[in-house]
């Protein structure tokens, strides 16, 4: 039975451009429906056209020149304001989270958590203003030579699926904080509450600042990403189409930052402290959104010694994990966003099944016959695979960890590194000096100690990665500064600063 309050009727979200909440070209729009429940309407999005490209990013170009022509200071201000009123209607957070998990599967308190702490990334970029304020001044020699930034342009902003309001955090302040105005374009399959988001965030800026786009990547991706007003391209999402957005924005030449995917190392070695807040620690680390998380554990090296007290403990936690749909308070994993994610997914487990792996679905489904109807996988792990195989090759991007055992440093940092992709890693280890000789050994953007993913995430560290991992980084000073160009002004030398 649904022990759900029953009083969620789907709604319509719009584009916004140059100020305004506007129907796209056509009025029209595609529907949502809820990864738990796939026969349930969330809502409709609005289905942008090229034309609707166009408008948005022309908008974003008119309002460029107003708001790249603020202080850092006058931007700060109106960035904490906007933290401020975030959070100021409880209501409207509480219906946002609602939306949000119902739109794209992850659990109520995950959703609460993305949607509440939008707001601080806001303040993270906004106190940069008195760094970013201050020119490098050199003289002597023949020259003097101020060294300043100045914003791009447009930027454009493209966010995926699976944690669009924490990604949108890690580059739309910044973007604007830069001095850049901006055009949002999120997933196509979790587009109603990141729209809700935007609108609001936007209405406090000045009209063409922040401009909104949902609609169908095939559509309208190629159009925005090569539109000539396009001065740089932040994107999040996978290889395959990082790697042709790249292409698409070769043409003008215009800057990319590329975060993609990742298939992270965890290493265990041999004094690590495992008690049980330890692997509940581990266990976020690879299961949180349902494993849907870029920088999650996707792969677990655990030194010989410790190997059968890792399966076991790592083993009663997901055992003990409820597996449901995610409004639900009972309920700790959700479905995955999509079918076509459960594909990929489902395709890994029985593959290493097939290969004779020892594969162990985990958790407590209490609702049988919606995890048959839902988009739903249990916590997996698959203890000592082949390591050829896909589940430690590529990147799951859901519930399912490989455990795998190794003797020494050299086979760990090996076997760690033996990826195409170097976005994070974690070490866990009692000995501090150990634990940053191995992660600096370590090919990743970020390297987590005794923890793993978001919740150890600290926002004023560059993130992003090696490798097809992408290039640039999100975040910190740098996730700030990357929106900008550096700009030389000099003179000879005796004039400039007389
Ligand atoms: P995706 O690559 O399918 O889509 C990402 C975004 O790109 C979506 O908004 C999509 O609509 C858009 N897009 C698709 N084609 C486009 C085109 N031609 N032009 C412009 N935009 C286009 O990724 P996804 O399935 O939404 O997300 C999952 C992937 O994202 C995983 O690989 C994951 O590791 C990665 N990811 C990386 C990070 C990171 O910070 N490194 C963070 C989260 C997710």
């Amino acid at each position: 039975m649904d022990k759900r309050t029953n009083n969620d009727t789907p709604i319509t979200t719009e584009l916004y451009i140059d100020g305004e909440i506007r129907p796209a070209e056509g009025e029209r729009h595609y529907n949502l429906y809820n990864p738990a429940r796939p026969d349930e309407l969330v809502g409709h999005a609005a289905l942008a056209s090229p034309k609707d490209v166009d408008t948005a990013v022309e908008a974003s170009h008119r309002a460029f020149p107003l708001w790249s022509g603020k202080s850092y200071t006058e931007r700060a201000v109106m960035l904490n304001h906007i933290a401020d009123q975030l959070v100021v209607d409880k209501e409207d957070l509480a219906f946002r989270s609602r939306l949000f998990c119902r739109e794209h599967g992850k659990i109520l308190k995950e959703t609460m958590l993305e949607v509440s702490r939008l707001g601080d990334r806001f303040r993270q970029a906004a106190a940069y203003a008195d760094r970013l304020e201050a020119d490098e001044k050199v003289s002597g020699g023949p020259f003097d030579t101020i060294i300043t930034r100045q914003p791009r342009g447009v930027a454009a902003l493209i966010v995926p699926w699976n944690w669009p309001l924490s990604i949108l955090g890690a580059k739309l302040p910044q973007a604007l904080m830069a001095g850049n105005t901006v055009v949002v374009k999120p997933s196509h399959s979790s587009a109603l509450a990141p729209s809700l988001t935007l609108q609001k965030i936007a209405a406090l800026l000045p009209p063409g600042v922040v401009n909104l786009l949902t609609g169908s990547a095939d559509e309208i991706g190629d159009v925005l990403v090569g539109h000539s007003a396009v001065r740089y391209v932040n994107f999040t999402g996978s290889v395959d189409v990082g790697r042709h957005v790249m292409k698409m924005a070769a043409e003008n030449i215009t800057p990319v930052t590329l975060e993609l995917g990742g298939n992270d190392a965890a290493i265990v070695c041999e004094d690590a402290k495992l008690d049980d807040a330890a692997f509940m620690r581990m266990y976020l680390g690879a299961f949180m959104s349902t494993g849907q998380i870029c920088m999650a554990i996707k792969r677990l090296y655990v030194h010989h010694t410790r190997y059968d007290e890792v399966v076991k403990g790592l083993t009663a936690v997901c055992d003990r994990m409820v597996v449901g749909d995610g409004l639900l308070p009972e309920t700790n994993m959700g479905p995955l966003n999509n079918a076509k994610q459960q594909k990929v997914v489902r395709d890994m487990i029985d593959q290493a099944r097939v290969a004779g792996s020892d594969v162990r679905e985990c958790g407590q489904v209490p609702d049988e016959e919606l995890y048959a109807k839902g988009y739903f996988q249990r916590p997996t792990l698959v203890y000592r695979p082949d390591e050829e195989l896909d589940i430690v090759r590529k990147e799951q991007f859901g519930p399912v960890l490989p455990i795998m055992p190794y003797e020494n440093d050299q086979e760990a940092l090996a076997k760690a590194n033996d990826s195409n992709f170097g976005l994070c890693s974690s070490v866990w280890t009692e000995d501090r000096d150990h634990a940053v000789s191995l992660a600096r050994q370590l090919e990743a953007g970020y390297t987590y100690l005794n923890a793993h993913g978001p919740t150890a995430q600290d926002g004023r560290g560059p993130f992003g990665g090696f490798k097809q991992s992408g290039i640039g980084r999100n975040l910190g000073y740098e996730g700030v500064i990357q929106f900008q160009g550096y700009h030389s002004i000099s003179s000879s030398s005796g004039w400039l600063f007389s």
